[in-house]
């Protein structure tokens, strides 16, 4: 069975581990590098960016990770985790991890609308709209030319994917709809088909 890491260092983890449950998948908790050892796929949940940024490093696992999804390891990132996944953080001098090729600006969406619940159309979920939650979300400004933009809102991008790594603006984990994470499992399982013909 695959296992699922949730990055557990601060942030929205019991949420996702639920999630995963309702979506058939077996989650477990990643706080260290021997943890991280022990996982198939990671899920980087909502929280605040720059003290997770500060965490991983006091752990010990941001080289690690970064080895890993270089090596084709599934990764999620949702909100803060869209921000840490990131290549470049808009306006700010903040580091990130560069694991997919996107410029995102914090707190994008405005404090008026700091937290909102809107309607997402998103083509590969299929025709129903998905209730996207955003909670002081991030938005895309840039996406490099392999990265493919699933959904958007008001025009901008809110959830992307290139190769390996998925990544949203918003809190799928927060709905009762699983769609998001069915397709990161999917994500997941074709990203085992790759290795097992390539081996
Ligand atoms: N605003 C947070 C940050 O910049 C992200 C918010 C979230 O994950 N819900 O890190």
């Amino acid at each position: 069975m695959t296992r699922i890491g949730i990055l557990a260092l601060q942030g929205d983890v019991i949420e996702h581990a639920a999630a995963l449950r309702r979506a058939g998948a077996s989650p477990s908790e990643v706080k260290t590098p021997a943890e991280l050892a022990t996982v198939d796929a990671l899920i980087i949940p909502g929280g605040e960016s720059t003290t997770v940024m500060k965490l991983l490093e006091r752990v010990g696992l941001t080289a690690p990770i970064v080895q890993r999804v270089r090596a084709g390891m599934p990764l999620w990132g949702t909100c803060m985790g869209m921000i840490v996944a990131a290549r470049e953080i808009a306006g700010v001098d903040q580091p990130s991890l560069g694991l997919i090729d996107i410029t995102v600006r914090r707190n994008a969406f405005g404090r008026q609308n700091e937290s909102a619940e809107v309607e997402l159309q998103i083509a590969a979920l299929g025709g129903k709209p998905f209730p996207g939650i955003f909670i002081r979300a991030p938005w895309i400004e840039r996406c490099g030319p392999a990265v493919e933009l699933l959904a958007e809102r008001d025009g901008r991008g809110v959830m992307v994917r290139e190769g390996n790594v998925l990544a949203t603006s918003f809190h799928p984990e927060l709905t009762a709809d699983s769609r998001v994470h069915r397709y990161f499992l999917d994500m997941i399982r074709s990203e085992a088909g790759n290795k097992s013909s390539a081996a």
